[in-house]
């Protein structure tokens, strides 16, 4: 996957490539409109990371002539509080905008989530679950609360999968070991009860909710 960064503050852009090299991203870098645009549209990139504000062409004209020509998934770099910035930016076709200062870790949550889309947008194969304002996306790995995104570990994703697909049904540690850890988990077997509380103070402690459910003496259950 090979990603542009059209970023002019040289510092930044430097350090998000040296973060994506290490993520196993190729990268190249612009750091003028002009520049940007022109690699923007040669077909040799998977995404584009665009800042707004660039010498030359800005950021959301740059987006403007990419989308005459190409899908190619745009992630904005907006500054904070351009309210503006972000309503233009998704009118125009960003498909995705992050504010500046912004977690390394975020960024590349949206950019997998945007490549995701990407490769599966015409024949999708995502299965949605939900639980009232929970929502899960298996093909994206996108957890939802609400409009927030929640991040979880692997692990956490897939026992909170385990649960979800089998919403108000009651499964025990047992089941949920051998699913989520595998047969052959070795570990401690509380472990499960201690990836129930990490998802717990994920969601349930964040938004005051109560969505899984201990069942004394059989085990957890997830239900509205
Ligand atoms: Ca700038």
């Amino acid at each position: 996957m090979k990603i542009l960064i059209v970023e002019d503050e040289e510092k930044l852009a430097r350090f998000v490539e040296l973060e994506l090299m290490h993520e196993g991203y190729e990268t190249s870098k612009a750091f003028d409109g002009r520049t940007g645009l022109d690699l923007a549209v040669s077909g040799e990139f998977d995404l584009v990371l665009l800042d707004i504000m660039l010498p030359g062409i800005n950021g959301i004209e740059v987006l403007r002539r990419i989308r005459k020509t190409s899908d190619i998934p745009v992630i904005l770099l907006t500054a904070r509080d351009s309210v503006m910035d972000k309503v233009s930016g998704l009118d125009t076709g960003a498909d995705d905008y992050i504010t500046k200062p912004f977690e390394i870790e975020e960024l590349l949550a949206r950019i997998r989530a945007s490549l995701r889309k990407k490769s599966s947008s015409p024949a999708s194969l995502s299965a949605q679950l939900s639980c009232g304002m929970l929502k899960m996306d298996t093909a994206s790995h996108i957890v939802n609360y609400g409009n927030d995104t929640v991040e979880l570990t692997n692990k956490e994703f897939k026992l909170l999968q385990k649960l979800l697909e089998n919403k108000s049904i009651v499964l025990s540690r047992e089941v949920l070991l051998e699913d989520v850890w595998g047969f052959d988990y070795m570990g401690e077997t509380n472990i499960v009860d201690v990836y129930i509380r990490y998802i717990r103070s994920k969601i349930d402690d964040i938004y005051n909710v109560k969505i899984i459910h201990t069942v004394r003496g059989v085990g957890y259950v997830i239900r509205e």
